[in-house]
């Protein structure tokens, strides 16, 4: 409602054709002014001890208190408590260490099955499924030349749902294998596709896929559903290849739609569970035995894809606070798992962070 009020103050009628998620990015200005709320909500937020924490939120029953994951301070810095439909609800906190953003309390892994109610894949189809591949083709695109020719290559898709990405990777040549929690998506995927083939359970359950030897894994809107990413992460390298490489497509805890919106944020869904951007993802990736990492902006599928109604000075615009502000509201991440791996696929415009 302010927000709804300042917006009309200080920028009148002009940008109300301008859609919701891009107008923080081409509004004069505003990218300054979201960036010095943003420090300020920090600066001001209180910091407390895990314990004090505790006694102050109530603990669901498949829910647990964490510490930060990456850096293991146990302070606590509340700063969110988004809601939705069906009368959910949670809080999210920031690390005062290291800046990461998490749900705290938590969702216990045993029990992370309670999460993913009955029908949960009946939405992935139709419409949704071709902006998902048109998503999944602009980010490949991002990477290039990764996945322009598949070449036999051993590719792993973790969390491959009903299979739309597989579907592409098998297009492309990659040998394509996934694995997925729920059984029906697997089912599904396994209908749609031809040589690719998916698994239900973990990828050691799996001998096709604990075998390893993976020149690629992807994680398509995985990773922030992960409750213990160490352990996972840790097991992703070990099933890479050497030269190999790991793909992650995720919500950008640095988004300044994030900063504009606050519990609003289009970030905070129901199923998730941690929120990563360029300054915490690389802790994660050296924990696990990652060398190095590259970042591709996201400046939202409709300006990638060339079909956005903006006008030239405004797209040109909003690419430039996206980079700017590492703010697009995805990330986008290139994982390497070794030298090998950044000699190989480094080059051309990704800009790569050596973790050694
Ligand atoms: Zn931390």
């Amino acid at each position: 409602m302010t927000k709804t009020l300042l917006g009309r103050l200080m920028y009148g009628k002009r940008y109300n054709r301008v859609p919701w998620g891009q107008r923080v990015y081409v509004r004069p200005g505003e990218r300054l002014i979201r960036e010095v709320q943003w420090k300020r909500l920090i600066r001001n937020a209180p910091i407390m001890p895990l314990a004090d924490y505790e006694r102050s939120r109530p603990l669901g029953e498949i829910e647990e208190f964490l510490a930060c994951m990456m850096c293991g301070e146990s302070r606590q810095q509340p700063l969110f408590e988004p809601t939705g439909g069906n009368g959910w609800r949670y809080h999210v906190v920031r690390c005062p260490s290291c800046g990461f953003l998490y749900r705290n309390p938590n969702v216990r892994p045993e029990r992370l099955g309670d999460l993913y109610a009955t029908g949960y894949n009946s939405f992935l189809t139709g419409k949704y499924a071709a902006n998902r591949q048109r998503r999944y083709d602009l980010t490949m695109k991002a990477f290039s030349p990764v996945f322009d020719e598949g070449k036999e290559r051993r590719l792993l898709d973790f969390g491959s749902g009903v299979g739309l990405f597989l579907e592409l990777a098998e297009q492309r040549g990659f040998e394509a294998f996934g694995v997925d929690l729920s059984p029906e998506s697997v089912a599904q995927a396994n209908e749609r596709l031809s040589k690719a083939k998916t698994f239900h359970g973990a990828p050691e359950d799996v001998p096709e896929i604990a075998a390893g030897g993976f020149d690629v894994i992807t994680l398509w809107s995985v990773l922030a559903h992960l409750p213990r990413p160490l352990d996972d992460f840790t097991k992703f390298r070990g099933l890479l290849a050497p030269g190999g490489v790991l793909l992650i497509l995720t919500v950008n805890a640095r988004s300044l739609l994030l900063k504009a919106y606050g519990n609003g944020w289009s970030g905070f869904t129901k199923n998730h569970l941690m929120f990563y951007s360029s300054e915490t993802v690389p802790t994660l990736l050296r924990r696990t035995g990652f060398a190095g990492v590259a970042f591709a902006p996201h400046y939202g599928d409709t300006i990638e894809a060339g079909t956005t109604a903006l006008p030239e000075d405004l797209r040109r615009r909003l690419r430039r606070n996206v980079e700017l502000s590492d703010g697009g509201n995805m990330m986008r991440v290139l994982a390497f798992a070794d030298e090998e791996a950044i000699g190989r696929w480094g080059g051309g415009p990704l800009t790569v962070h050596r973790f050694a």
